[in-house]
């Protein structure tokens, strides 16, 4: 087996210095490479890289910088068909969910930044002190040590890369261990694309290798998406050095169903919305609160549309979900059910590990859990639903709300009102009135509580990775000198 490159510096691809990686295809459990990752030496090599090409970079025109975004975002689209198989090699997701869906849309996200790049502005300029003008200037923050989870490697990439590069900084992106591959492909194609050598490079390696992104001193931000132990853990390193931090973390997202909800519409789109990518989702359907009238149809509806999922072979057109990442991670998974069960929770679908290999696992669907229990608290990450009885308005919100994540939720009804004055209520990212899914690349993204904070695309994302400097210009001389004094 031939030894791939996992490191990529300077416009390079490399073999890295670090430990040999085994990569495994999730639908077969079969080894599928191994990669040279990066060692605690390559993280500096790729960290002087971006900080050397950090003034380039910042000193071309936004324009400029959109014309290259724009130009990443053709290459992408051009070499569907390599970037497609990595992905599906690496993470188990069909063929037409990457090639039809999450690659054209990390596309889409590319051209976003590059217009967002050009309208990146400070917010005024006037005398604000009598003999004095000022300017607000929107500046790149510099390197930016990017950490990103296996989930959606392609689209996490591109949500570090995009925001970064249109407001002027370089970046060392660092994928997850077992997803390494597009983020690879993602750096060559940028270096094809003309993008200055050392303004993307990527660090191939687990959290030591995370670790050391961290730590190193010519790192002046640190953008992490993962789970929310891995969050804390960031923060806490990159507070030795006063680092700014991003964080897109873990999720428990919960649907609220009201008794007048249109219950065929909602079982359609939780079950997309709790078996989407397997369940790998941090936005997925986790926790449907329903109102007590209408638990039994509900159960049944979801029951249906759960049992209905067709999983199977990435590569084969009728499959609508694949295996999950590793067969680690299916035992993890299943571990939740199993406790629920013994508990004392039921499962009306799924529940059961298949025969044969590879990571599958079936859409299952709880029923009698506790709200205090592990199964309605904890993140499942897999294609596992809970459905939870309510009795009124105010203790939905309040089961809803009481959860350690905040990053998505849904609300199901056909009041407008009722609809408006709970999604005020929530406390997530973001709400979604009779759907559970949709993102655009307009929209900011990112959580509140234990889901993190800063914002993932739209325009926000760019101004996280920006920082505000404030001109002073002295045009003529004061009456007299005195800072605290009003114009
Ligand atoms: P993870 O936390 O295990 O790993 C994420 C990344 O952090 C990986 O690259 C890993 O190598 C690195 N890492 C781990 N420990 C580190 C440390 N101590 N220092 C530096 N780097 C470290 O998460 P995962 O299992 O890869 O991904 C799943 C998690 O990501 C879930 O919790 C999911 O909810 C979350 N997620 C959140 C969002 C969001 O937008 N909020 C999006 C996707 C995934």
């Amino acid at each position: 087996m031939t030894l791939s490159h996992g490191l990529h510096v300077d416009g390079m691809t490399t073999l890295g210095g670090g430990e040999v990686a085994v990569l495994v295809d999730p639908a077969t459990g079969e080894v599928s490479g191994e990669l040279a990752q990066a060692s605690i030496d390559d993280v500096s090599t790729a960290t002087r890289s971006a900080a050397a090409a950090a003034a380039g970079w910042a000193d071309l025109t936004p324009g400029e910088r959109a014309r290259a975004l724009l130009r990443l975002a053709d290459a992408i689209e051009a070499d569907g068909q390599t970037l497609t198989g990595l992905e599906v090699e690496q993470t188990g997701k069909p063929w037409s969910v990457v090639a039809e869906g999450e690659l054209p849309f990390a596309a889409d996200n590319l051209r976003f930044f590059a217009g967002s790049a050009r309208s990146l502005e400070g917010t005024g300029a006037g005398v604000l002190s009598r003999g004095y003008t000022s300017m607000l200037l929107r500046r790149p923050i510099g390197v930016v040590g990017s950490i990103a989870p296996w989930n959606f490697p392609l689209v996490m990439a591109v949500w570090k890369l995009g925001p970064a590069l249109a407001a002027g900084n370089t970046v060392v992106l660092k994928p997850a261990p077992s997803t390494p591959g597009t983020a690879l492909r993602l750096a060559e194609l940028a270096a094809e694309a003309g993008l200055p050598p050392g303004v993307v490079n990527v660090v191939t390696g687990g959290a030591d290798v995370g670790a050391a992104l961290v730590r190193d001193d010519r790192v002046q931000m640190v953008s992490v998406t993962g789970s929310t132990s891995t969050g804390r853990a960031v923060m806490a390193m990159a507070a030795e050095s006063t680092k700014r931090v991003h964080l897109e973390l873990g999720g428990k997202a919960p649907a609220i169903v009201f008794a007048d909800a249109d219950i065929g519409q909602l079982a359609t789109a939780v079950t997309l919305g709790a078996t989407y990518n397997t369940g790998q989702d941090c936005t997925a359907a986790t926790r449907v609160y329903v109102h007590g009238s209408r638990l039994a149809d509900v159960v049944d509806a979801l029951a249906a549309t759960m049992a209905s999922v067709v999983v199977g072979d990435p590569r084969d057109p009728a499959t609508d979900i694949g295996p999950l990442i590793s067969l680690g991670h299916r035992e993890r998974v299943h571990g939740f059910v199993q406790r629920a069960r013994d508990a004392g929770a039921r499962t009306v679908t799924g529940g059961t590990v298949p025969d044969g290999g590879g990571a599958y696992y079936p859409p299952t669907v709880v029923v009698d859990a506790r709200q205090d229990s592990e199964i309605v608290q904890g993140e499942v990450f897999g294609p596992v639903l809970v459905v939870v009885p309510f009795d009124d308005e105010d203790e939905a919100v309040r089961l809803a709300n009481d959860s350690r994540y905040g990053l998505a939720s849904s609300v199901w009804t056909a009041d407008g009102g009722r609809a408006l004055r709970v999604s005020h209520r929530m406390e997530a990212g973001v709400t979604w009135v009779n759907d559970h899914l949709p993102i655009a690349s307009e929209a900011p993204h990112g959580g509140v509580k234990g889901s993190g904070f800063g914002k993932d695309m739209s325009h926000e994302a760019v101004l996280e990775y920006s920082v505000t400097r404030h001109l002073m210009i002295k045009h003529s001389e004061p009456e007299r000198h005195d800072s605290f004094r009003p114009a």
